[in-house]
């Protein structure tokens, strides 16, 4: 697996496959501390695309001033071998200076709206940083495809429609989320979990069980399916809620009836640990 640092390389490499012919390139960008939910991502770029390409790289404009970006995971010689495993061709990791050649706030994308919804709302800029991270690693590697897991479903709303409206031409795939034996969706920020926290973590879980059981009796009344996922809530004091919500797929506006493709997603405190889920209502 060959690791490229320069945006120069990563456009060189994606024109060269271009060039041969008869190839196509899956990117899949990531901030590292890689995982089996990463895995499937590039997994399904791999069963999809004759190449893929990993991209990794801790985002700074993503991370509000109190977040965690000093003491995110960084991993890298074990991110290359998971990448590698999975089946990746190429390992794109750059310094913030070559992503952000004149600075972390020089140009942003925006897609107001969508992206004060839902973790938008509790991480102010959050997703300016994240359509503006990804839409240079679409421009610069212009992949047919690009893909993205279901656990950030508010992200993938954003990504869809910046990728739309900016004519990108890449193909935006969503992959269904990976979780661990228990029931805890994989996240790179797990591993921040005391093993204590861990069991308490399983309420996010077992809400978004709860709330898939009663759609599938029939509830569909926004208001009683977010009681009964408060009611979970209150049987867990130590997991605080920081957004609890039934709300359009594409658009994250409330509704008042669940319908097919309506996404109940949640995000949590545990301990200073931030966590999210969702499911899609079938
Ligand atoms: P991250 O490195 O956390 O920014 O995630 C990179 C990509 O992996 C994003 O598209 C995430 O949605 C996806 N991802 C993270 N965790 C999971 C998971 N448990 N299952 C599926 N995809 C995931």
């Amino acid at each position: 697996m060959k690791v490229l640092r320069s945006i120069a390389e990563l456009r060189g490499w994606s024109r060269a496959l271009r060039a041969a012919g008869g190839n196509t390139l899956g990117l899949v960008p990531t901030m590292g501390a890689l995982h089996a939910g990463h895995a499937s991502l590039i997994d399904a770029a791999r069963g999809s695309c004759t190449h893929v390409a990993v991209t990794l790289f801790v985002n700074p404009t993503q991370f509000g001033p109190e977040e965690d970006f000093a003491r995110y995971p960084r991993v890298f010689e074990a991110d290359c071998a998971l990448a590698e495993r999975a089946g990746a061709d190429m390992l794109f990791a750059p310094a913030v200076e070559e992503l952000y050649p004149h600075g972390a706030g020089s140009t942003f994308v925006e897609v107001p709206g969508l992206s004060e919804r839902l973790d938008g709302a509790s991480r102010p800029g959050h997703f300016r940083g994240v359509a503006t991270v990804v839409a240079k690693l679409l421009i610069a590697g212009e992949p047919d495809r690009a893909f993205f897991g279901q656990k950030d479903a508010a992200q993938v709303a954003v990504l869809r429609r910046m990728s739309a409206d900016l004519h990108l031409g890449t193909e935006i795939v969503v992959c269904p989320i990976v979780r661990d034996t228990d029931g805890l969706a994989l996240s790179s920020r797990n591993a921040y979990l005391t093993p204590g926290e861990r069991r308490k973590a399983l309420l996010l879980h077992r809400t978004i069980r709860r709330i898939e059981a009663l759609a599938a009796e029939g509830e569909r009344h926004s208001a009683t399916l977010l009681a009964a996922a408060h009611a979970c809530f209150a049987s867990e004091p130590e997991v605080r809620a920081d957004y609890i919500a039934l709300v359009d797929g594409e658009t994250l506006e409330p509704v008042e009836t669940a319908a097919p493709g309506t996404l109940f997603a949640v995000a949590a405190w545990v301990g200073t640990t931030r966590l999210i889920d969702n499911t899609i209502i079938g």
